[in-house]
């Protein structure tokens, strides 16, 4: 079967919070295709999540469990160019025909459907017979159903007759196992206090998880070094570096303003009331953390101060955590919310 890579299985792919409940929907949909609540299963979630592996793992298992049933994998946009092609030679019947005879259909990436109108026709007839005939359908998404424009609501009526389930980032656990799963399969070791730096710090997606791995691979070949921490520090700085925003002074000022429910003018006044002071102090610290602003600029941003008060403000900061608890846990806390900002 060309379309289904053989690698993409159930077994290959690890359970977490994050696909729990797509997972094994995805099995007992492998298990009774057709024969189960699950139809269609709608699987969705933003790119590099999973989709496609899982999509694919229903495919093969399907096979592997059902021989003689028919599986066809096709993403949404080979399913379109089939149509205008066999439109263009007027066998639009001979298309709709061959795709009536499957028993599980699998479309990756229906987002693809959005204004193609005249696919989403043959498609509704398809889905309908198939449907009927009790056979199973799986179909992925990019985002939720219900947020699909350009799709005819007659479609996005069916898709809720089944089950839609999504696809999230997996947490830190789960990308452990990620990792030391793909690094098993390809005979790999590596520390696992490096594997635990890769999986805390790459915390988009699985494809990028896997791309830091593929490049801390080539770096330690290329170099002949054995991978450790300083190695993973200097691969990831590159890797952060492109797939992170920028973020501003000024988003770091709202986010201070927010969290102790002060106002941005109050932040910026010369007052000498603690609370206010303090916030002022920590949002100049933030900027000086997480951005890549200067001293100067930093504090034209707070009403015109100078350099030294910027500095003065930081080193008032780490004073105070290293003495007052709550301060501390403040501080950290808006240091997680800006670090997840910049994400
Ligand atoms: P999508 O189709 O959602 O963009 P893919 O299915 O192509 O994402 O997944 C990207 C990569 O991440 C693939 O190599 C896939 O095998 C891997 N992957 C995603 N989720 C998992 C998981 N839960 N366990 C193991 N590998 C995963
Ligand atoms: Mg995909």
């Amino acid at each position: 079967d060309p379309q289904l890579n053989p690698i993409y299985t159930f077994d290959s792919f690890i359970e977490g919070d994050s696909n729990r409940v797509a997972r094994r929907a995805g099995k007992t949909v492998a298990e009774k295709p057709g024969a189960n609540s699950f139809n269609p299963l709608v699987i969705y979630g933003g790119v590099g999540l999973g989709k496609t592996h899982l999509a694919q793992g229903i495919g093969n298992e399907v096979k592997r469990l059902h021989p003689n049933k028919v599986v066809l994998y096709v993403s949404s946009e080979k399913f379109i160019n089939q149509f205008q092609d066999h439109s263009r030679n007027n066998a639009i019947n001979d298309f709709i025909h061959f795709y009536q005879l499957i028993d599980v259909l699998i479309i990756d990436d229906v987002q693809f459907f959005a204004r193609a109108e005249k696919s989403q026709d043959a498609f509704f007839a398809i889905f309908n017979h198939l449907h009927q005939s009790g056979k199973q359908l799986v179909l992925t998404s990019d985002k939720p159903p219900k947020d699909l424009d350009g799709m005819q609501e007659r479609l996005l009526s069916r898709f809720r007759w089944g089950l839609s389930a999504d696809l999230q980032i997996p947490d830190y656990e789960t990308r452990i196992e990620i990792l030391e799963r793909k690094m098993k399969n390809d005979g790999l070791d590596m520390p696992k206090e490096v594997v635990k730096y890769v999986a805390y710090n790459i915390n988009t997606n699985v494809r990028e998880l896997e791309g830091a791995l593929i490049s801390l691979l080539a770096q330690s070949s290329l170099n002949k070094r054995e991978i450790d921490l300083e190695l993973a520090k200097k691969v990831l700085r590159n890797f952060v570096k492109t797939s992170s925003k920028e973020i501003t002074i000024e988003a770091i000022q709202k986010m201070v303003c927010e969290y102790f429910d002060v106002s941005y003018d109050k932040l910026l006044q010369k007052t000498r009331k603690r609370e206010i002071v303090q916030a002022r102090q920590i949002t100049m610290y933030l900027a000086k953390a997480f951005t890549k602003n200067s001293l100067k600029t930093i504090g034209e941003h707070f009403g015109g101060r100078d350099h030294t008060t910027v500095i003065h403000s930081c080193q008032t900061v780490k004073d105070l955590m290293d003495t007052d608890s709550l301060f501390r846990e403040n501080v950290m806390e808006l240091t997680q919310k800006v670090q997840l900002a910049a994400m």
